[in-house]
């Protein structure tokens, strides 16, 4: 195999970009450039509603009644749902 091929392998080069990445390699083939845009697309979205007593977020109201009701019955929900 080529030393480009061989680097890539072994983590020296980024497999997707082919560009040098820094720090030593860890014997397998790795790409920043596509971890980034992965962590990117994982990202929550913004103008999610997050439940004031647990962190979990919602789309919209109605999401956010139903955990609620589903996951804190006893407190008061703090959005109005129409019946
Ligand atoms: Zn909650």
């Amino acid at each position: 195999m080529g030393d480009a091929a061989d680097m890539i392998l072994e983590g020296l080069l980024d497999e997707e970009t082919g560009e040098l990445i820094d720090g030593e390699a860890p014997g397998y083939p790795r790409s920043p450039a596509r971890d980034a845009r992965r962590r990117l697309r994982r990202r929550k979205p913004a103008g999610t509603t997050p439940c004031p007593l647990c962190s979990k977020r919602f789309r919209g109201d109605a999401g956010l009644a139903a955990h609620y009701q589903a996951k804190h019955p006893t407190e008061p929900c703090p959005v109005a749902v129409r019946p």
